[in-house]
């Protein structure tokens, strides 16, 4: 059976001067050095792309935008397109974070078409999904996830198309920032559900090879404990990923 290969990615948001994410970026390529078995992403803000990719030397850390828009180019003030992410050597693009859904109103329809954007440009997709607090606790985590799974792959599901190269984040939002993790049962029930998704929606091989990360509040603490779980193939980090010690220390999570 293929396996899915482990990635820790951190998401830099707005964060870090030119030269902090400078040093950033050296200390992880030194702290990463000799670990195989993992893949390592990093997406810092659009104006550091080039600069973390100078400065990141012969690493092999993979870039990733934070956001793109749909369209290839034109009059769209304030937007970066994935062909720009592209020159900038991103390989990959966070899409539908709940910062981006929540406080600039991006809707699930505006996520399906910068996903089909996405993969157009062969750029792979992060797909984000997850429940607010009221939602889950008012018994309605599985309905919001199928909901937002339904919407951001409308176009994928017309084609019958579904990379496996595609990632899914499941990041419920009460566990973002706010240093609540979900338990690793609580992630894992709903990593089965985005993987059961999957398989409903395109085809078992598609739902064996997708990875599915989980992101909120992860540290060096819990992220063994969160990887132990079948369906959790890696990490988004947040806060953990601007200080190179602990983004290492979550990365090397098999060595702790
Ligand atoms: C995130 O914003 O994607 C995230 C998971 O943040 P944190 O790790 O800080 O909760």
């Amino acid at each position: 059976m293929l396996e899915r290969k482990p990635m820790i990615a951190g998401n830099w948001k707005m964060n870090l001067s030119y030269t902090q994410a400078e040093n950033l970026i050296k200390s992880i390529a030194e702290g990463i050095e000799g670990l195989e078995g993992v893949d390592i992403l990093v997406a810092p803000p659009f104006t550091h792309l080039a600069h973390v990719r100078q400065a990141m030397g012969n690493s092999r850390i993979f870039l990733a935008g934070q956001n793109m828009h749909w369209e290839m180019s034109g009059a769209y003030t304030g937007e970066i397109s994935g062909r720009m992410l592209q020159e900038a050597t991103c390989t990959h693009v966070i899409l539908g974070h709940s910062e981006r859904r929540i406080i600039f109103k991006e809707t699930s329809e505006m996520i399906d078409l910068k996903v089909r954007a996405a993969s157009f440009l062969s750029l792979i997709p992060i797909l984000c999904v997850g429940e607010t607090l009221e939602q889950r606790e008012a018994g309605q985590t599985f309905a919001v996830i199928k909901e937002q799974l339904d919407l951001s792959f409308q176009n994928f599901r017309a084609d019958e198309l579904m990379r496996p190269s595609t990632i899914l984040a499941y990041e419920p939002v009460w566990a973002i920032g706010t240093g609540r993790t979900a338990t690793p049962d609580q992630a894992e029930e709903v990593h089965r559900f985005i993987r059961q998704w999957i398989e409903n929606n395109f085809n078992t091989g598609t739902a064996a090879l997708v990875r599915i990360l989980y992101g909120g509040s992860v540290k060096p603490e819990n992220i063994a404990e969160l990887m132990s779980q079948p369906d959790i193939d890696g990490a988004l980090v947040g806060g953990a990923s601007l200080k190179g010690d602990s983004f290492v220390q979550i990365a090397r999570y098999k060595e702790g």
